[in-house]
């Protein structure tokens, strides 16, 4: 079967504004601000409408103190995509900006690797330092889904639908996945938190909230490899998605860019 081509949307609906040495280990020596936009994406085509991640919610931002701009309900339906009819979520790792609003998909079924919910429901989680992006609410809602049978495994490297892919990377997260989508411009790499900003995976550098560098490092590689090119690659917090690829339409500057688009 050939593989479908799909439109990919990444959806701008937070913001955290932070200093540029926050973003590294090892911090930075440019005493600048480098902020961090929050995103969810969506992946349309023959299959239908495909959400990677859920992002967080008003009460969520207020606990964590990060800003939310535009729910992530708004976003959708800017762009035509109903979350009642949502019928595919992927996880890209169950931190507390990627899996709230869980209500806001009731159709849905949840696709996520098997060790990012071992890891959010076992013994790492006895440590405050790996709980800290964890919060224990979300992590029960994904469980409750489990038990409604609305949530699929997977192990590596797995498809979705034709032409979207999923790929364990870790590091950052256990379990994290990053996501391959072949569009008309080529396999567009979906990094989520593989790399947060451009700059990480463009300098072998490394976001502080880490399980396990190596695999942070290496996953650069495996998200330049999935990719058409290294310019393929979408990371997860940076800003400058929403500067280099076009508005969804009319109205959506700086809120839902086209990534499948060529960049400006
Ligand atoms: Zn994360
Ligand atoms: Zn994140």
């Amino acid at each position: 079967m050939s593989d479908d081509i799909h439109e990919v949307y990444a959806i701008r609906y937070g913001h955290h504004k932070r200093k540029a040495a926050e973003n590294y280990i090892h911090g930075d020596p440019h005493d600048v601000l480098e902020p961090l936009d929050f995103y969810v994406w969506a992946i349309v085509g023959k299959s239908g409408a495909i959400v990677l991640d859920t992002g967080f919610d008003a009460a969520m931002g207020k606990k964590r103190q990060r800003e939310l701009i535009t729910p992530i309900g708004d976003g959708l339906k800017a762009i035509g995509i109903d979350p009642a009819s949502v019928e595919t979520v992927i996880v890209s790792h169950m931190h507390y900006d990627h899996v709230g609003n869980y209500d806001l998909f009731p159709r849905a079924r949840y696709h996520l690797q098997d060790c990012e919910m071992a890891y959010a429901t076992g013994r790492c989680m006895c440590h405050q330092a790996l709980r800290i992006p964890f919060e224990a609410d979300d992590v029960v809602a994904l469980v409750r889904k489990l038990f409604d049978g609305r949530v699929v495994f997977h192990d590596g490297e797995d498809e979705i639908v034709p032409g979207v892919t999923v790929h364990h990377i870790g590091g950052h997260s256990k379990g994290l996945q990053s996501v391959r989508v072949k569009t008309g411009r080529g396999h567009v790499v979906l990094a989520a938190d593989a790399s947060h900003l451009y700059s990480h995976m463009e300098s072998g550098r490394i976001f502080p909230l880490t399980y396990n560098v190596e695999q942070v490092v290496e996953g650069y590689a495996t998200l330049k490899r999935l990719a058409s090119s290294p310019a393929h690659v979408v990371p997860g917090h940076d800003p400058l998605v929403l500067t280099r690829y076009p508005a969804a339409k009319p109205g959506l500057e700086g809120w839902v860019v086209r990534l499948d688009a060529e960049p400006k």
